[in-house]
This record gives structure tokens, sequence and C-alpha cells, in this order.
């Protein structure tokens, strides 16, 4: 519950809900016994459902594009179900449709057929004369999947204010002396009402719904809190925040970052923002002025994932980053896929040329380890060290790994020398 009153600040009043509101759905028939049949069947499962008996009226109707499910009669006069499937789809509709009908199985089966042409959402037919125990069974299903799909923005809103939403800490260990030099941090959240929920879901939730600010407030904060007076081998540990590409577009950013760490005694020198590069970049010269103002603050700047999606060459010489990590899916490929070991040398040599530290993340096994040790690579982290871990844990393995530190006894001993990443000049040192 700590810092409740700084996070409550960074909290935004309104959420964009991205499309999670209350179960919805429409029932077009034109008999209208039909549809208050649906709608009582409906209600009893607790779902609101808006009834349409004049097809034509489907054509503008609100309804239809905010409904999750529309169940939809085939044969009726005005617009048939084949004619309202097409404005559907004009529109746009998002909905799974539910198709009913007492024409022939092949009628039915050739109108579900032209809306999944059309790119409709078509839901299992159901045969006429539809009962409750055919239509709950469809209803149960739908409401089902949509309940499963994931917490709402409401949640995310919720757990921030709780502050349900942790740091986990992943230890990252040089690999000339398999000290540990720094940790990731990275975000948890783990609520009794919806159980864990992976960092790609919530994230991609808090940047679409306009808490990624919030959330990265109370991750840092916490951070910060943290690690102040963490030390690793009697230097202070390094301290690697991931960074949405979306904050980059506030520019005063850099100054709040800073004071939150001023207030716990931290050196914007031990922290590193990893920032995977993304469409959110395209305002070059404006997340330019924020990353420059990173450092000028005294921060350090790593591309994040690099090798995947939107990071390209040019930004590396361009923009001021210090770091590069190399994308776990290719650490992961090494030793287990041709063309892997190349990637990654490739990577490694390219960010020695330009003088950038070149870390490796998602290792899990000795072999690994021992190969990136070979390719000339600085840093490492993964399973194979460490897995994230609460606060008491990273203590534990910082303790224990300063005392015997396993990596150093059965891979370095064996593995032929690199040359230590600080004898080299490199653009930055540390984690
Ligand atoms: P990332 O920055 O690439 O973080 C590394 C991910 O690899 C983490 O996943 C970590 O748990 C996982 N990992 C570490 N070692 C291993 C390994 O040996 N094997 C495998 N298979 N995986 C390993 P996680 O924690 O699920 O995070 C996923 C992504 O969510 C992160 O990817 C990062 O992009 C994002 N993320 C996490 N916390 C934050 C945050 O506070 N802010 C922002 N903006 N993004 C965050
Ligand atoms: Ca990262
Ligand atoms: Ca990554």
């Amino acid at each position: 519950m700590i810092m409740m009153e700084e996070m409550s600040k960074e909290l935004p009043s309104e959420v964009v809900e991205s499309g999670r509101q209350p179960y919805r759905m429409l029932v077009v028939d034109d008999d209208l016994q039909i549809c208050r049949f649906v709608s009582r069947v409906a209600k009893d499962l607790g779902i609101e459902a808006t009834l349409i008996s004049d097809s034509r009226a489907v054509v503008d109707a609100d309804s239809r594009l905010r409904s999750d499910l529309i169940m939809l009669d085939l044969g009726m006069p005005g617009l048939d179900g084949v004619e309202v499937l097409r404005s559907l789809a004009d529109a746009r509709c998002k909905a799974a449709i539910c198709l009913f009908s007492g024409a022939c199985p092949e009628v039915i089966e050739g109108a579900v057929e032209i809306g999944r042409e059309l790119g409709l959402q078509m839901a299992s037919p159901l045969p006429k004369p539809l009962n409750v125990g055919k239509i709950t069974a469809v209803l149960r299903e739908h409401k089902g999947e949509y309940e499963d799909a994931g917490p709402t923005a409401g949640d995310l809103k919720d757990a921030i204010r709780m502050g349900r939403i942790r740091p986990h800490y992943q230890p990252k260990i040089e690999l000339s002396s398999g000290r540990t030099i720094g940790v990731e941090v990275l975000a948890r959240w783990e609520d009794e009402k919806t159980g864990f929920i992976p960092p790609s879901i919530f994230i991609a939730l808090a940047e679409e719904s306009g808490l990624i600010e919030a959330l990265t407030a109370c991750i840092a904060q916490r951070a910060f809190k943290d690690l102040s007076g963490l030390e690793g081998g009697g230097q202070e540990l390094g301290l690697a925040l991931n960074l949405s590409p979306l904050l980059l577009t506030d520019v005063r950013y850099p100054d709040r970052l800073l004071d939150w760490a001023r207030a716990e005694g931290i050196s914007p020198g031990r922290v590193t923002l990893e920032i995977t590069e993304s469409e959110a970049m395209k305002d070059r010269s404006r997340c330019l002025d924020t990353l420059v103002r990173f450092r000028l603050k005294g921060f350090h700047l790593s591309v994040d994932d690099f090798g995947t999606g939107f990071s390209s060459l040019s930004h590396l010489y361009s923009l001021p980053f210090e770091e590069i990590k190399i994308d776990r899916t290719f650490v992961a490929d090494l030793g287990r896929k041709a063309g892997a070991e190349t990637i990654v040398k490739a990577i490694v040599d390219l960010g020695k040329g330009l003088g950038l530290s070149v870390v490796a993340e998602g290792v899990e096994d000795a072999q690994t380890a021992e190969l990136l040790v070979r390719l000339g690579c600085d840093v490492a982290q993964g399973y194979y060290f460490c897995r994230p871990q609460e606060l008491h844990g990273l203590r534990s393995f910082i303790g224990k790994n300063e005392l015997t530190p396993s990596f150093v006894s059965t891979v370095l001993a064996t593995a032929p020398s690199s040359p230590s990443p600080r004898s080299r000049s490199s653009r930055r040192s540390g984690a």
C-alpha cells in the first residue's frame, strides 16, 4: 500500500475502457414473441438484450455496434437475414452472430458461409424451433468466452490504486566475472479475482486505456525504494526499468522520473531505461527530444527486444542508446536452430562496433551462457541464473551468488577467455 498518494496523482479520472462493457446482445426477429422469449432467457443469465422486430431498423441501430452477440432470424420480411449480414459487414460489426432459422440446413449453412466471407464472426447457427436449452447453451458459451477475455481497464485502475501491481526483479549477470551488476524490474499482477495476469496482457491494456503512466509511476517508485540500499559485490546495483514508447511523447517525463529517483536517493546513473522501438516512436523529433533529455539527466538508455519488430539499424546510431538487448527468441534458439548463432554474433559485433554494451536475455542453460561468453556478449540474464524474484528472493540470490558465483566455476572456467567489457571503450558501463 505504499505511496498511494503519489500513485493516485498519476491515475487518470477517466480510462478508455477498451470495449469491455457489460455483455450485451441484440435479437432480430420479425416475430416479437420470439424476441421476447429469447430476451427472458437472456435476462435469467444476467444479459440485457435489445429487441428489433423490423429488420430494416437494424441498418441504423446503434445497438448493432454495441452488441457482443447478435441473434438473427434468417427469414424476415423487409430485409432478409442475408441482407442484414451485408449491412452488418458494411458497418464493420465485431459481434458474434448466431443465425436461427426454420429453413433447411443447407440454406442455413450457406448463410453462415456468406457471413464468414463478409468477414463477420459467425457462431454456430440454431435450427428453429428454439427452446430454453438451446438458447442458454449459446449464451453461456459466448458470455463465458467474453468474461474469460481478461481484465478490464477498470480492474487495472483498481489494481494500481490498491498497490497490487508489484515489481519483481531479475538479476543481470556480468559474463566476464559472474557478478550481479544490476536487475531488471518486471511488473507483476496477481489478483484474487483474476489470478495471475501476464504482463503481455496488462501492459497492452495499460497502453490502450491511458493507464501506462500510472502503472509506470507505481512500479518505478516502488523499485527505487526497494533497491536504494541494495548492493552487489560491494557496488551499487544497476536498475533497468521498462519504459513504454508511448511515454516518450511526454517531453517532461525525464523530470518526473528524476524526481522519483532523487526522492529515494537513487542516482540516475544507476538507472537504465529499456525501450522497445515501436510505431509509437514515429514522431521522431519529439521522441528524440525526450531521449536526449533522459541522457542529460544522467539516465542510461537501452534498445529492448533488439532484432524484432520495429527495431531499426538507423536508430542505433541516430538515437542516444548505449545498450542493446538481444531479443530472447534468438537467445532461446542458440544451439538449436541453424542461423541463431550467426544472428547473435552479428548483433554482438554490431553493438561492439558502435561502442554499445550488449545484453542477452532469456538464457536458460549453461551451454547458452557459455556460447554467449565466446561470442563476446557483456551481460546476460535468464532463468539459468535466476528467475524474476520478489525483493527478498533477490537479496538471497545476490548473497549466495557473491559467495559462490556458480557460473564462474562451471562455465567461465571452461570457456575461452573473452576480453572484459570494461576494458573496451564503451559508451557506458554498468547495468
Ligand atoms: P521484456 O522487457 O523483454 O522482459 C523480459 C521477459 O523475459 C520477462 O517477461 C521475463 O520474465 C522473461 N524472461 C526472463 N528470463 C527468461 C528466460 O530465461 N526464459 C524465458 N522464456 N523468459 C525469460 P515478463 O515478465 O512476462 O514481461 C514481458 C514483457 O512485459 C517485458 O518483456 C516488457 O516488455 C513488459 N513489461 C514488464 N514489466 C513492465 C513494466 O513495468 N513497464 C513496461 N512498459 N513494460 C513492462
Ligand atoms: Ca526489458
Ligand atoms: Ca525482450
